[in-house]
């Protein structure tokens, strides 16, 4: 009934989550209020390590990416989990660092990393910087030679394919800013440069074709392009790579019309290819890194709101405005993203009704849903998004001065808070009066 498997309808008729009731949380912890359900986000990291385990002999590595949820409690989490952590900053590497997170199952991504993040990268041992570019190579080479140090790297490679189109296609991502290409030479002539130098080791290469991906068919070509690149290198530079990473991007339900794949076919399926195209190429079997971010996160979380004015514009539209939007959201705003809502203290409650949601900025754009069908809603309902885990709280923002909603991490009828709710203090924490004002 709901388009995430967290979510079910208790003995009150209200909206359940981890066991809480959504209406109860809405009161304890007022909203707008991000809710995480525990239970689902391990359950989804043992899906993907599992398959690792049990499709590719637990020879790899199941990254979090930590940029679509990054806190210390969901660092934890995936460190129980036994998973890997993907940063693409200082500060995800500095939650991380705070968190406990082992430093030698962190990666560190990104396009234009600063000296500081790659001095910080470096002197926390972290187990690979994944390179995107010639300056940056230059830079961990240079840095790691003043500490004395090798560090172990990969690099960022644009396969060429497509994924955000249906029907992928094998060409046209090499105007991306992300990475080195394949198919003008760079990739290889990166490599070979960096085989030339004395602090940095060529562990891995690494691509990472796109987002809310719904097909098998683009993980298994990147799989192919990649195998045949690591060949190249072997054949024609004598260069072994030992590791393969394909990023993430695995999709997920937001809405009904959404159909996903079961997570763990993707690293079955990427076994397969994998393993057939080594023994063909005679190359060694690489240690294989996934990074999902979205597929761990996102469907655990929902985001509840107190619905405020309703605003029957007639034969236009009509708004109906919750106490957040896109400070907590901004999906819809940056890309149109769809979600799917419900009323958590009427959720079987008839649709008969279409609305826009909107938020409470000074932005026309601030919208959360454009046009759903949702049941008579009024002043004072709970309303809750769903499948909001991934990029909410990772991106909300301060905007019209609005302190952050808090996270609460629920599970089997408990919740407990893993981010507290902003306040207007914190709001002016880093803003000086000068005296001579
Ligand atoms: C964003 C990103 C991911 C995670 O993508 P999801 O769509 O959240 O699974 C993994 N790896 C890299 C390099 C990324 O940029």
């Amino acid at each position: 009934m709901f388009v995430s498997e967290a979510l079910k309808i208790n003995s009150q008729g209200h909206l359940e989550i981890g066991g809480c009731d959504c209406v109860e949380l809405a009161k304890e912890y007022g909203t707008p209020l991000y809710v995480m359900d525990e239970g689902l986000i391990r359950k989804n990291c043992r899906t993907y390590k599992n398959a690792m385990d049990n499709y590719y002999n637990g020879n790899g590595l199941v990254l979090f990416a930590s940029k679509a949820f990054c806190t210390m409690a969901i660092c934890r989490i995936a460190q129980q989990e036994g998973l890997g952590l993907d940063v693409v900053s200082g500060g995800e590497l500095y939650t991380a660092i705070k968190a406990g997170f082992p430093m030698d199952r962190v990666y560190f991504h990104g396009n234009n990393k600063t000296l500081d993040e790659i001095n910080m990268g470096i002197d926390n041992n972290i187990r690979r910087f994944v390179v995107d570019n010639r300056e940056e190579l230059d830079r961990i080479n240079d840095i790691a030679a003043q500490k004395g140090k090798v560090v172990n790297i990969s690099f960022r490679i644009k396969p060429g394919i497509d994924a955000h189109t249906h029907d992928f296609i094998q060409t046209g991502q090499i105007d991306s800013k992300f990475g080195v290409a394949l198919e003008n030479g760079e990739a290889f002539e990166i490599v070979k440069y960096a085989a030339s130098l004395k602090n940095v080791k060529v562990i891995g290469v690494h691509c990472h074709i796109g987002s809310q991906i719904f097909d098998l068919a683009p993980f298994e070509l990147a799989a192919k392009v990649m195998i045949e690149f690591i060949s190249k290198l072997k054949n024609e530079l004598g260069i072994e790579i030992d590791e393969l990473n394909l990023g993430g991007g695995f999709g997920i339900k937001y809405i009904n019309e959404h159909d996903p794949i079961e997570y763990d076919h993707y690293i079955e399926s990427v076994s397969k290819v994998v393993k057939s195209l080594c023994e063909d190429r005679k190359i060694k079997l690489p240690f294989i890194v996934m990074e999902p971010g979205r597929s761990i996160v996102a469907s655990a979380g929902i985001t509840l709101y107190t619905i405020g004015a309703v605003k029957d514009i007639k034969n236009v539209r009509k708004y109906v405005s919750v106490d957040g939007g896109m400070t907590d959201n901004p999906r819809y705003a940056l890309y149109q993203s769809p979600y799917d809502a419900v009323i958590a203290n009427r959720p079987d409650a008839v649709r008969c009704d279409t609305v826009t949601i909107a938020g409470k900025c000074c932005e026309s754009g601030d919208l959360l849903i454009k046009d759903i069908t949702m049941p008579e809603m009024k002043s004072g309902d709970i309303l809750a998004v769903l499948a909001t885990g991934a990029y909410n709280y990772s991106m909300s923002s301060n905007y019209n001065r609005i302190p952050r909603p808090p996270v609460i991490l629920v599970k089997d009828g408990t919740a407990r808070v893993i981010v507290k709710r902003e306040t207007y203090e914190d709001i002016i924490r880093n803003d000086i009066m000068p005296e001579d004002l």
